[in-house]
């Protein structure tokens, strides 16, 4: 479909940044044939002729294929996120009731009892949640609850 001639006068969508919507604006300047200048029959304002749709150029992808590394996949993250979020939340609000000073190095053949606070090597701070006779407990940690080994209970 060939486009016919634009020439002053002649209705464009524009932009307007008055209405600072698209519009329907009057040419009423060219430029080598080409809308340089429009008015707005809203508001009435001249401007520069702002396309809605700027031709799509330029837009071939960058630098792709030089065996970069640095791939980011998210898929579903915002649901890990969220419900890392939570965990961290859950941590934060049953460590906020402890004293950290009070915590103990886990070992082990270390022997702890529930509501203790401890201090992992790999994990960080942790409170006990549970203790099994079998010698092992339940401790959440920031990153969410870990089984770990401990003395059996006597
Ligand atoms: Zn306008």
């Amino acid at each position: 479909m060939d486009r016919a001639r634009i020439d002053t006068g002649d209705e464009v969508d524009s932009y307007c940044r008055q209405c600072k919507l698209e519009r329907v604006h009057n040419v009423v300047a060219l430029v080598d044939g080409e809308v340089a200048k429009v008015i707005c029959k809203m508001c009435g304002s001249r401007h520069k002729y702002n396309p809605i749709d700027p031709e799509p150029n330029g837009s071939a992808p960058k630098a792709v294929g030089s065996g970069g590394a640095t791939k980011k996949k998210k898929p579903s993250g915002a649901r890990r996120a969220a419900s890392a979020k939570s965990l961290e939340s859950q941590w934060e609000a049953a460590m906020a009731e402890k004293d950290p000073a009070n915590s103990r190095t886990y070992s082990m053949d270390g022997s702890f009892k529930k509501d203790e606070v401890i201090e992992h090597k790999n994990f960080g701070q942790g409170l006990v949640i549970q203790v099994d006779a079998a010698g092992k407990m339940q401790v959440l940690f920031k990153d969410g609850t870990k089984r770990l080994i401990c003395a059996p209970v006597q």
